[in-house]
């Protein structure tokens, strides 16, 4: 059973309430100076994370990878990608449509500020806090903390020549001491919802290794990722042609200058 409400259906993608959400309405009593104005700035910061989703969703759909539905938690939004972009080049992009999203509408809103205050001298206070939350939002989802975009953005730039998994290690493994010091941070300044943040990121961001780690140690074979047991010392897997997989020996080949193993 789902525990999240319907909230209905962009671009064939299924959007979600988690109920914990509901809390920013509560964390967000502060935001303006009216129940009511500070009521609209916490809708605007959820559409403002629904769009900065639907940029990944819709970047990720033109590498043919579907998204199941894009949902509202207390911690922000996620999308369910059917799975996760293998090479460097989408996994960059993907990652940096959502902060886009939010970048194209500070420069939409910047313009039309720009614009209207030669017109009238009303400093339409909604559109610069609406402006300032997209801000917020480019910029904080680009700290580079994985599995957060800007930690996916340094995991692509990595996977170049460190490979997939050893870049996966490195991007989790400064996400963690970024969570670590923005907790402390927070313990300190007494932010306790941004310590379950930093906690968050830094659960996600193991179990996403855990899962990298355990694609590295399978192989690849169609229809998907098995995971192996390692294979006897000096043997890798191979397919034996009917889809069986059996150990053969690892061995230098001489005709490779390099000195990779094939
Ligand atoms: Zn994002």
């Amino acid at each position: 059973m789902r525990l999240s409400w319907k909230l209905g259906r962009v671009s064939g993608i299924d959007l979600f309430l988690h109920p914990s959400a509901l809390l920013w309405f509560f964390f967000g009593a502060q935001m303006s100076a009216t129940p009511l104005e500070s009521a609209v700035l916490v809708v605007a910061l959820l559409g403002s994370i629904v769009l900065h989703e639907l940029g990944h969703a819709l970047m990720a759909r033109q590498y043919g990878i579907d998204t199941a539905d894009i949902t509202l938690y207390i911690f922000g939004g996620v999308a369910r990608l059917e799975r996760m972009p293998r090479s460097s080049g989408p996994e960059l992009l993907i990652a940096l449509a959502g902060p886009a999203v939010n970048f194209a509408i500070v420069l939409a809103l910047g313009a039309i500020l720009a614009l209207t205050s030669l017109a009238t001298p009303w400093p339409l206070p909604l559109l610069v806090n609406i402006l300032t939350i997209n801000l917020g939002l480019g910029i904080f989802n680009l700290i580079p903390a994985f599995p957060m975009d800007g930690g996916r953005v340094l995991r692509a730039l990595l996977s170049g020549w460190l490979g997939r998994v050893k870049a996966t290690e490195t991007a989790a493994a400064l996400g963690r001491g970024l969570a670590i010091a923005g907790g402390l941070y927070f313990l300190v300044s007494g932010n306790y919802q941004a310590i379950i943040l930093a906690r968050f990121v830094d659960m996600a961001g193991s179990l996403e290794l855990q899962q990298v780690r355990a694609e590295g140690r399978g192989l690849s074979i169609p229809g998907g990722f098995v995971n192996l047991p390692d294979p006897p010392p000096g043997c890798r897997w191979a397919d034996s042609g009917n889809g069986i997989l059996r150990p053969v020996p690892i061995m230098m080949n001489p005709m490779r200058r390099d000195r990779s193993w094939s």
